[in-house]
């Protein structure tokens, strides 16, 4: 009994928390939401679930094209170890470029990394690029299957390609003349921006500075480097940080000392006897802390470093952002050692950043920003703002006019939009990295669209690089054009992360992570944003910063994972202490609300009203203004093109006659799941059903059923003109039938009793009769229509009657009747023959011939033995629809309502790279799929086959039923755009087309 009680108590929590997820969710995904509380708690735990959006959105989303061809986990360790084996035999674990040469290129970013192979191809295509070298990511992988052991050649392969370095650059490491200092960075497969360690200016001493100082003849450079290596090199490969309850960062508390002895305001204004004092504090900080000196000996600086990198692979910021992304444990990072340039010898020195075209709106326009007299970290991290890139021209003209050469160069040499990183020593440019740049979805599809314009790249090719998960940004609110002018507004930054958000504010991600679960909208709002303020970035709605530029770390991850970003708002204050925003006069506390307009990077005061973006007012709405948008203009030429392109169909999953308008304007080609039992939950209906259930005599369930009759065959009559002659998959009802009764407060019970004429104990006696304590693997689905044949009739003589009607007024119906949760081929038969014996019926109800009323009867394949057993099935059914719902509950053991529970922290132990119902399984899931296909067509072989899962919007998944030869996929409407792109990029990718890497 308690526990029964506890049961109850948890189960109505659920409901509760489905019921706001659904209340929460944006506009767009209404229509997949829009269910009653019962069945939000029953969809996959993660699609959308707005309040637990930290902890269970699927993870992989974004990382989406390289799943396709991935293998699982445990698979891919081994697979990786042979090659590792080969490789080890092969023994060049060391690539070197520099001088307009290069060992690697940009074709072997697996082995080099990103940066290294971009690194590597850059020197060949002639640009002025430090000369370096990659250690390859298989030593990462060697280390860590080898007790953090290198292998025994790699010393020695070190050595000589630093020689080749010195050669290039004409200094040596170590060296009292003329010293060489490294960099030493990471540059994994794909770029995880800020996730991994970096260290700079390695190789200084307290020789070595000196020497530095004289060579250069400038002592304030020289020991500004020293400062900088020993703060990198102190908390990176020493471990010397901000200690537990330490509020600032140790080191900059000291210079915060240095620069309020010497009266300035920025580092750079330190002078030689004030670094001097800082190098001696740091010195003296490292040796407190750690209890060891700092390493004077280069080669020994050079190891540390690089064990440093390595082991930051599997820091936990590195882990989480792997995880949000669904990169492989096994990839491994490269490290890149290269020579530094100093971008901080004096007024004729900087460094920048630059995207070849803006990442946020993917205008045609040379974005970025640079700092002089600084190293790149300066910009990055965001501690000074930076200028605007356009103003180089005024500080450093020659460099400025190179650097737009080199944008040229880049883009049509990689086709696609750059990020880069330079650095100006004394007025001699050096690039340090190109990659292809993470973009916003607005920007993936514009530029796409402008590079096919501009004849850089081909439909094909741009069908292929947007992120077919980011099209959901374009349909995206926007705010109410005329509640935004109403809104106070408090501050203006950059436009980092294009959208619209309101919510409440946060200071910290802590407290952002842990509002997020209780189901509030959360903006995080912070100076600057570092790295380990991912996890906050994740729970938020948007991203607000006081500080730093449009390629600061907050405005970078911001852009990759879609979020609303407004950075750099001066004009703004933040008291952490008193957790308070201060701006325009207007002070918010923690809690309070806030907006941000990431198209233009508004802020206002308290929540605003959205309104739904172009491309819905376009294709939705019909509204013409919108319709002549430059978004919506594009919106609608991917999707001809990728109409054009796709084999699969696209149906949709629509209860309503105004979804399935949605989903057809979308352009869905017919309905794929009409779940029934939705429509019993609207108005009175419900009460029909209840006396449906509580009848116990074969009269009361027959009157109870002849009510429903008429109002299921109104709900068909109008999905069906919606649907304008595309055919209807209409599944028969399926849920427990205690789902109808079991959640009835004693109220309802008596009120119904009323009505009904019954007692109200009897009511209570049929809820404990009916009551399951596995409802999802009880009374439900076919089983229903077995014990109670009369539903089904109920629900086929509906269909059937509507589908004559609708089709003598005029308009085409393709009814396909669907049987909901078939194990055994027998179960189809029995609801085969009760469907077949209603069609009789309504055929000589309306004076039909047999040829007058034509459907096809189907079945849900969701259970797996029905997969198995698949030839068996399709010995009757006319289609297969894989609900891949169940079929992922039943196949892994793993309940639809509760695992949302335990799934984040298999997610977080990398057991499992993906949330299960969101992502499919393709491994396990996935052979049952196959297997039912491959079965089904031996029997059939032109057994029509879909997938109405919440898969069917989800672009790997969609990739894998297209490659295992389904039909179609049926998804909610909005998600419609999606699952044609990527059902466009999956017909591609199997004519052999790879996706243009985005990293
Ligand atoms: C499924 O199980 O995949 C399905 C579509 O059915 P439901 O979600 O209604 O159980
Ligand atoms: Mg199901």
């Amino acid at each position: 009994m308690a526990k029964a009680k506890r049961k109850t108590a948890k189960k109505a929590a659920r409901k509760t928390v489905a019921k706001k997820a659904a209340r929460k969710a944006p506009a767009p995904k209404k229509a997949t939401r829009k269910v009653t509380a019962k069945k939000a708690t029953r969809k996959p735990v993660a699609k959308k679930a707005a309040p637990k959006k930290a902890t269970r959105k699927p993870v992989a989303k974004k990382a989406a094209p390289k799943k396709a061809t991935r293998k699982p986990a445990a698979k891919k360790a081994a697979g990786k170890k042979v090659a590792r084996k080969a490789t080890v035999k092969k023994g060049k674990y060391v690539y070197f470029f520099g001088g307009g040469k290069a060992d690697g290129g940009g074709t072997q970013k697996n082995l080099l990394g990103g940066k290294g192979a971009n690194l590597a191809e850059m020197n060949r295509i002639g640009l002025p690029v430090p000369a370096g070298l990659t250690i390859t990511t298989e030593v990462c992988s060697y280390y860590y299957d080898n007790g953090k052991k290198y292998p025994a050649t790699l010393d020695a392969q070190i050595d000589a390609n630093i020689a080749k370095i010195e050669k290039v650059m004409g200094k040596k490491f170590g060296d009292l003349k003329n010293p060489l200092l490294l960099s030493v960075r990471s540059g994994a497969r794909e770029s995880m921006p800020g996730m991994m360690d970096t260290i700079l200016n390695l190789g200084i001493n307290d020789q070595v500075v000196e020497s530095l100082s004289d060579k250069t003849g400038n002592p304030k450079f020289a020991w500004d480097s020293y400062r900088r290596f020993l703060q990198m090199y102190g908390s990176v490969v020493m471990g010397v940080e901000a200690e537990a309850g330490e509020h600032h960062d140790p080191y900059e508390v000291i210079l915060e000392k240095a620069k309020s002895n010497a009266g300035v305001q920025i580092d750079s204004e330190l002078s030689e006897a004030d670094l001097r004092w800082v190098v001696a504090e740091f010195k003296a900080l490292i040796k407190k802390r750690s209890g060891s000196d700092f390493p004077e000996d280069p080669r020994e600086q050079l190891m540390g470093s690089v064990n440093a990198v390595f082991n930051s692979w599997n820091n936990d910021r590195a882990k989480v952002y792997r995880q949000k992304y669904g990169i492989p444990a096994a990839w491994g990072t490269a490290v890149n050692v290269q020579a530094m340039v100093f971008g901080n010898t004096g007024t004729e020195s900087g460094t920048g950043v630059a995207f070849t075209r803006d990442p946020a709106t993917g205008e045609n326009v040379f974005y970025g920003e640079y700092l002089i007299d600084a190293q790149g970290e300066d910009v990055v991290a965001g501690v000074r703002t930076p200028k605007q890139i356009a103003k180089l021209a005024k500080d450093l003209p020659k460099s400025h006019k190179e650097l737009l050469e080199i944008r040229k160069v880049l883009e049509a040499h990689f086709k696609d939009v750059q990020d880069i990183e330079f650095t100006i020593e004394a007025g001699k440019l050096w690039m340090l990295q190109t990659r292809n740049g993470k973009r916003t979805g607005f920007a993936a599809v514009n530029i796409a669209l402008d590079m096919v314009k501009e004849k850089l790249i081909t439909k094909e090719t741009a069908i292929l690089r947007i992120p077919a998960e980011d099209l959901s940004q374009m349909l995206a609110p926007i705010f109410d054009s005329a509640a935004e002018k109403k809104a106070t507004k408090v501050g203006a930054g950059l436009p980092a992360g294009p959208g619209a958000a309101s919510g409440q504010i946060y200071f910290s991600a802590e407290t952002a992570v842990a509002a997020a679960e209780r189901g509030e909208k959360v903006i995080l709002t912070r100076q600057e944003t570092s790295p380990e303020d991912l996890r906050g970035m994740i729970a938020a709605e948007g991203i607000l910063t006081t500080r730093g530029g449009a390629s600061s770390h907050a405005a970078l991850v911001a852009r990759q994972m879609g979020k609303i970003c407004v950075c750099g708002c001066h004009t703004m204050e933040i008291d952490y202490i008193a957790k308070t925003i201060t701006g325009n006069g207007v002070t918010l506390n923690e809690g309070d609300f806030l907006s941000l307009n990431g198209f233009v990077g508004s802020v206002y005061a308290g929540e605003i009203k959205a309104s739904p973006s172009q491309v819905i007012q376009g294709l939705i709405e019909g509204k013409a203004r919108a319709q002549k948008g430059a978004t919506y203009i594009k919106f609608i030429q991917l999707m001809k093109w990728a109409d054009k392109i796709r084999t699969l169909d696209i149906r949709t999953n629509s209860d309503t006659p105004e979804q399935v308008e949605t989903a057809v304007k979308f352009g869905a080609q017919g309905i794929g799941l009409t779940r029934t039992e939705h429509m019993f939950f609207e108005g009175d209906r419900i009460d029909a059903v209840r006396e449906m259930i509580l009848a116990n005599t074969d009269e009361g369930k027959a009157t109870a059923l002849a009510k429903l009759l008429p109002y299921q065959k109104e709900d068909f009559t109008g999905i069906f003109k919606a649907l304008d002659g595309r055919p209807a998959t209409i599944r028969l009802l399926d849920p427990p039938l205690h789902e109808f009764i079991g959640t009835m407060t004693h109220q309802q019970i008596d009120e119904l009793a009323g009505k009904l004429g019954v007692e109200s104990s009897f009511i209570h006696g049929r809820i404990n009769a009916l009551h399951e304590e596995n409802p999802m693997l009880g009374h439900r689905g076919c089983r229903l229509g077995i014990v109670y044949p009369e539903i089904t009739k109920m629900q086929a003589t509906a269909i059937l009657e509507a589908a004559v009607e609708v089709k003598q007024s005029g308009t085409k119906v393709v009814p396909e009747i669907m049987v909901p949760l078939v194990s055994y081929a027998k179960e189809f038969q029995l609801q085969k023959e009760v469907i077949d014996a209603a069609a009789a019926e309504v055929r000589a109800k309306y004076g039909l011939k047999k040829t007058q009323l034509r459907y096809t009867v189907g079945t849900m394949m969701e259970i797996p033995r029905a997969c198995l057993t698949a030839d068996a099935v399709a010995e009757d059914a006319a289609f297969f629809s894989f609900g891949t719902n169940d079929l992922t509950q039943t196949c892994l053991g793993l309940s639809r309502d509760d695992s949302s529970s335990f799934l984040p922290a298999y997610q977080e132990a990398e057991v499992l790279d993906n949330n299960p119902f969101a992502s499919l399984d393709q491994t396990g899931v996935g052979q049952l799929v196959e297997i039912g296909v491959e079965k089904g067509r031996k029997t059939n072989p032109k057994l029509k086959i879909g997938i109405c899962g919440e898969h069917g919007g989800d672009p790997e998944s969609v990739k894998f039923f297209h490659r295992t030869g389904l039909n179609y996929v049926s998804c909610s409407p909005y998600r419609i755009p999606v699952a044609k792109l990527a059902a466009a990029q999956a017909a591609l990718e199997e004519q052999g087309m790879a996706r243009g890497e985005v990293s």
